[in-house]
């Protein structure tokens, strides 16, 4: 196999020297001025090996990634009567798409699209205040992470609380469904808040850990969730992780993946490897355009698949 030391530098190298980059999302003001230049990639290996390349170390936005931290509480919380409020289905259009809840009843398609993910954190509102429910979703990442240091950007989450029109649509319009419990400003400043949890390449690598060993911190640490749980999670990512752009993303990359507006990108190789990406400039579904051609080059070089016998 060939070595991740000299892999991930020449990979990050190559990806320094590209003019293609996508778009930086715009629509939250405090992103738009994330320089697209940015180019950082770790690898968290289930020895225990951690592996990075570029500015690996330099925050970031997490946004959407982080809804794979809040599924998993809320399932936590009130296990597969989740579905009971959200879907399981790839949505086929963009995240913050509107038209599909209203054919459906108010039942998102899938708790990674912006209406699936204000449910799941309208969940874990259930008995508790807005700032105890985002006090538990930055402990649990810093848990995940072992780093207590993981902040939320106070600035990322103002910025999107002013300009989340069509969040706030989303938001009200389940309201009228009945599936919304909460009121939709304060569903949304949880939800907001999540989405701006701040990380970088290595601490995002560790935090997906117990993604790629079946549920655990590490071999034989601690168990955060079954085995089982930690599958259908991953099922979740590879179908809906990237919304309009799943299928190509499962057939380009070839393994479970997560990616948020900030331009991060979380894969998993189950058995093997927790890896995050991040190049803020985004393709036309709004996922990191070189965060996913690298993922696509790294898969092929060390031949990492899910679909590799
Ligand atoms: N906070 C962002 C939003 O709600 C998250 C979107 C994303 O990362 N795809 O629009």
């Amino acid at each position: 196999m060939p070595e991740l030391e000299e892999v991930l530098p020449a990979l990050a190298a190559e990806m320094a020297d590209r003019d293609d980059r996508g778009e930086v999302a715009s629509y939250i003001p405090q992103l738009s001025i994330i320089d697209p230049k940015r180019f950082g990639i770790a690898v968290a290996l289930t020895d225990g090996r951690v592996i990075t390349a570029g500015d690996a170390d330099e925050s970031f936005s997490i946004q959407s990634i982080s809804k794979i931290f809040t599924l998993t509480l809320a399932l936590g919380k009130v296990g597969d009567g989740l579905w009971r409020r959200v879907g399981r289905e790839p949505s086929g259009n963009p995240f913050n798409s509107i038209v599909q809840l209203e054919r459906e009843h108010g039942i998102p398609r899938n708790p990674f699209i912006n209406a699936g993910a204000i449910v799941v954190t309208d969940v874990l509102l259930a008995d508790h205040q807005p700032r105890e429910a985002i006090g538990e979703i930055l402990r649990f990442v810093q848990f995940l992470a072992d780093d207590e240091s993981i902040v939320v950007d106070r600035d990322v989450a103002a910025s999107e609380k002013a300009t989340g029109f069509r969040n706030f649509a989303l938001a009200n319009y389940m309201r009228a469904f009945g599936n919304l419990h909460h009121a939709p400003e304060l569903a949304l400043g949880v939800y907001f808040h999540h989405c701006a949890i701040a990380m970088n390449c290595r601490q995002l690598a560790l935090s997906g850990r117990f993604l790629a060993h079946g549920g655990r911190l590490s071999q034989d640490g601690h168990s955060v969730v079954s085995n089982e749980r930690a599958r259908r999670i991953l099922a979740l990512m590879l179908t809906c992780g990237h919304y309009d752009g799943s299928g190509d993303f499962a057939f380009r990359v070839g393994i479970p993946g997560k990616s948020g507006v900030g331009g991060g990108i979380l894969g998993i190789v189950p058995g093997i490897a927790s890896i995050a990406v991040w190049s803020p400039g985004l393709n036309e579904n709004g996922n990191s355009k070189l965060g996913s051609i690298a993922l696509e080059k790294l898969a092929r070089t060390m031949n990492w698949s899910i679909f590799a016998p």
